[in-house]
């Protein structure tokens, strides 16, 4: 999507230890124009797929996948990193490593938001393991829903998140694919390809 990799290009900052730094427009500061271009996107590449409900995890992939749900006319699921003081009733739950933050953390999503007829389109802000989207493909698993596909604003392709979930069978649709960060230097995966 090129407007997304021009505005990585311009505003992407690389951080130590292959880590993007998209604070000016996707983490921290949010750009809604670019939102609502990325979940315009998703949804014309998924509304074949019929999802009944979009989930992501707290709290930097709800911009993009608020966007997809509504385009797609469906409600968002956010799965939490804890469990909130509400939320009182049975849960799904999955174990999640991060690598960026080096610690595991448990995911929680209310029994009571995703069934068997579901179909769930997973939406995230970056790829890098796959730890986070095989995190929700199991709670999805838990219900007894299914996953229709797995959307995701940023993948480093240099990592081996893209190659494991495909690998199980999973679509997964990525705007914007970094090839490398060696030397401080953003590298997308189509310019490498060229
Ligand atoms: P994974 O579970 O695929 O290893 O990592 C995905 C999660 O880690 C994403 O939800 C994102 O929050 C975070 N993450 C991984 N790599 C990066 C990165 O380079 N930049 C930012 N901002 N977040 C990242």
């Amino acid at each position: 999507m090129r407007a997304l990799l021009e505005k990585i290009a311009a505003e992407g900052e690389v951080v130590a230890g292959g880590v993007l730094k998209v604070d000016r427009f996707l983490n921290h500061q949010v750009d809604p124009h670019l939102m609502k271009r990325i979940g315009e996107e998703f949804a014309d590449q998924f509304r074949g797929e019929r999802p009944t409900k979009v989930l992501t995890l707290e709290s930097s992939g709800i911009s993009p996948a608020l966007m997809t749900a509504y385009e797609l006319g469906v409600p968002l699921v956010v799965a939490r990193k804890r469990r909130p003081l509400t939320m009182t009733g049975e849960v799904y739950r999955a174990e999640v490593y991060s690598f960026t933050k080096q610690e595991a953390n448990e995911i929680v999503v209310s029994r009571s938001l995703l069934d068997g007829f579901d179909r769930v389109l997973i939406i995230d802000d970056f790829l890098a393991n796959g730890q986070a989207a095989l995190g929700m493909v199991e709670v999805v698993r838990q219900a007894g829903a299914a996953v229709v596909g797995i959307g995701i604003v940023i993948e480093k392709a240099f990592q081996d998140g893209g190659r494991l979930l495909r690998s199980r069978g999973f679509r997964v649709v990525s705007l914007a694919r970094i090839a490398s960060l060696a030397d401080g230097v953003i590298r997308f995966h189509e310019e490498v390809m060229n």
